[in-house]
């Protein structure tokens, strides 16, 4: 038998870290034994039914062929409407694109920005999939530390360190694991560098919906940097339309024309049908997405409240996304062996920060996916979890 190629193992490398803790968790469930479970990004609640309803009568109306590449012409436009409106940089149809998920925008920006070897620096705690992308679309990961004293938000001299050399910059706002919302003169420092070094910035921006206390900025809409910016943005976190795989690229016009040109061989656009019900999400019903990203801004002040007076397990300045970074440091144990010792012993699943990159080593990502009260109750255990290990 042939065997597999040598690069999917050195993209794959080190991917899967911490996912051991979903597993455990998936099998307690199916063992009858179920752990509270804070480790996915998922919401608890289902897509309204009335984005159901508008695919259904889509795929029933006969919109089941393929579809436009690039999206159909209104959801561009409504697309374009909401870039040009949340991140405060305009841009028009022809300046957008639909994707598969967040994921397939930032696969398909990788791929438009980089030559093979070329380095793109992420910004460590980083989204997991990040360095695999940045590999599978043949560059090379550079990782800037975000330091836990300084908020996650990573400074100048470190950043401008990491960028040396560097073709892109892949930022996050806000953010996930650490739930971080960058301030202005982390995006200054962030549109400083990418202009004086003549860098490609990729923002991640699929959680505009949840700066909470904030009005979400974008390092787009920063003199300079409409030219050299791709903006990424998504319908799964903002409208509770995970499963639904409707992202999309927004940036210069030749860069979504490359990307367009290149979906032809990938995914070959997403299904009509999906379309219209992200259409309809955005046009008739633009009003669940508050509803949708308020109902984290509540279980922030949830958690905060169950953690508070912690020694042993504090939360970080995590405001924003559906994430809350805790600091366990005070255990001596690192966010691995804590993570897994809570799920055996407690029944509570969270990330250990080490699924992240370094910097936020001796933490734990608690996504704030369950109802306020279980909420409470798992972050009140697991508070008590570790104050009886404090060194
Ligand atoms: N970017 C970040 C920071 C994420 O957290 C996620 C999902 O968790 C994605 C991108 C991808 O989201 P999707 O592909 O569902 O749009």
């Amino acid at each position: 038998m042939p065997n597999p190629s040598a690069q999917i193992r050195y993209i794959l490398s080190g991917q899967g870290d911490g996912w051991e803790i979903l597993s455990r968790a998936r099998e307690l469930a199916r063992l009858g034994d179920p752990a509270l479970n804070l480790c996915v990004g998922e919401h608890d609640e289902p897509t309204p039914p009335e984005i159901i309803a508008a695919m259904d009568a889509s795929a029933r109306g006969g919109n089941t062929g393929y579809a436009p590449l690039a999206g159909s012409p209104a959801l561009r436009e409504a697309l374009a409407a909401r870039v040009t409106a949340r991140q405060g940089v305009a841009r028009g149809p022809a300046d957008v694109m639909v994707t598969g998920g967040g994921q397939g925008a930032l696969f398909n920006a990788m791929k438009a920005v980089l030559d093979p070897g070329d380095r793109c620096v992420i910004i460590d705690p980083y989204y997991a999939p990040y360095p695999a992308t940045v590999r599978t679309a043949g560059g090379v990961p550079v990782v800037c530390r975000a330091e836990a004293a300084n908020g996650f938000q990573p400074t100048a001299e470190a950043l401008d360190r990491a960028c040396e050399g560097a073709r892109a910059l892949l930022v996050n706002t806000p953010n996930n694991p650490t739930g971080a919302i960058y301030t202005a003169e982390t995006l200054a420092i962030i549109a400083e560098i990418c202009i004086r070094r003549d860098l490609w910035l990729i923002t991640d921006e699929v959680y505009d919906g949840m700066a909470f206390g904030h009005t979400h900025l974008s390092p787009a809409a920063l003199p300079g940097m409409e030219d050299r910016t791709i903006i990424i943005g998504s319908m799964s976190k903002s409208y509770a339309m995970c499963g639904f795989r409707c992202g999309w690229a927004a940036g210069p016009t030749h860069a979504i024309k490359l990307m367009t040109d290149l979906a032809l061989n990938l995914a070959f656009g997403l299904p009509g049908f999906i379309q219209d019900a992200a259409l309809f999400a955005l046009t008739d019903a633009a009003d669940i997405e508050g509803r949708i990203c308020g109902t984290f801004g509540r279980r922030h002040a949830v958690a905060r409240a169950a953690l508070a007076g912690a020694t042993s397990a504090r939360a970080t300045a995590s405001e924003g996304a559906m994430y809350l970074m805790i600091d366990i440091r005070a255990t001596g144990m690192s966010g691995r062996d804590f993570a897994h010792d809570l799920i055996e012993r407690e029944r509570i699943a969270v990330m250990p920060g080490e699924s992240f990159g370094n910097a936020a080593a001796g933490h734990v990502r608690a996504t704030l996916t369950l109802p306020d009260d279980q909420l409470t109750e798992a972050l009140t255990r697991l508070a008590g979890f570790a104050a009886a290990r404090a060194i």
